[in-house]
């Protein structure tokens, strides 16, 4: 039987992408998964697809740019025992061109949600002594990109988030992770790599652009017990960097 059953976990930002991959993932391997996100009928369609395969799912809905919706999704989830900070923003924009509203919206709901989301449900896995918070952050936190600033700073503020809460909570049978995504194929990058075209897949090492399912299981293996001396660690599923230097 799977190490996850009979775990619960909220999946933010489930009704699309890396999100719902992930949500699926997991409920696949037994956990009872609370998906997140604003649209209530996507929400429907991945509770439905999950419970089509025997799983458990509901859906809540919540804007992670208001803290008080952030704080009733927290209530209404419950006691969870796993943590995807998933949901988040990319607003590619160069500075020039970034408005402070954008700035206030990468920061509320790529950091901020994440943020309160922990500081209401740890301290449930504090008392059992128990919990996985995963973190979706991106290559972007560390690599310069033609524009773009704010989301990378947003991100790079989740990777030390990560490292804080795994410092934190480690002592108390809480593990805490990020993945840093590279390019991925989602409803929010279509369009972005419809433009590009190969360029896109050329900035990878594996010459191609990622599947949501394969981030969804970097995160599988860092919630479950085989990753029980992992915390704190940025792991890097980006196909690989290529090198910036002429050949
Ligand atoms: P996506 O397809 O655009 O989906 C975004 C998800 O976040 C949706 O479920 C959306 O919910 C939710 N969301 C967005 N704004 C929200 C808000 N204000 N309140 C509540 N929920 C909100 O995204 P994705 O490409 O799968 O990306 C998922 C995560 O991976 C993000 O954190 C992103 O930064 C990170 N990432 C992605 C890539 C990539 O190439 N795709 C690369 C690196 C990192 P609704 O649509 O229901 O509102």
């Amino acid at each position: 039987m799977s190490d996850l059953a009979g775990r619960t976990s909220l999946v933010t930002g489930a009704t699309s992408g890396i999100g719902r991959a992930v949500a699926e993932l997991l409920a696949q391997h037994g956990a009872d998964v609370v998906i997140h996100g604003r649209d209530p009928r996507r929400g429907a369609e991945v509770v439905e697809s999950i419970s089509a395969n025997g799983g458990a799912a509901r859906f809540v809905a919540a804007d992670l740019g208001d803290s008080r919706d952030v704080e009733r999704l927290a209530r209404e989830a419950g006691p969870v025992d796993i943590l995807v900070n998933n949901a988040g923003i990319y607003e590619f924009a160069s500075t020039l061109a970034t408005t402070a509203e954008s700035v206030d919206r990468h920061f509320a709901i790529n950091a901020r949600a994440p943020f309160q989301l922990v500081a209401a449900l740890v301290p449930h896995m504090i008392e059992q002594n128990y919990g996985a918070i995963v973190n979706i952050s991106s290559g972007a936190a560390t690599t310069v990109m033609p524009a773009g600033a704010v989301y990378g700073a947003s991100k790079a503020a989740l990777d030390v988030f990560t490292h804080y809460w795994a410092s934190e909570f480690g002592a108390h049978g809480i593990r805490v992770n990020a993945v840093a995504s590279g390019p991925v194929r989602t409803l929010g990058t279509e369009s972005m790599l419809a433009a590009a075209g190969d360029a896109m897949d050329n900035t990878t090492a594996r010459g191609r652009i990622g599947d949501p399912a394969e981030i969804a299981a970097v995160v599988l293996f860092l919630v479950q017990s085989g990753s029980s001396y992992v915390n704190g660690a940025i792991v890097a599923a980006n196909g690989g960097r290529r090198t910036a230097l002429p050949s």
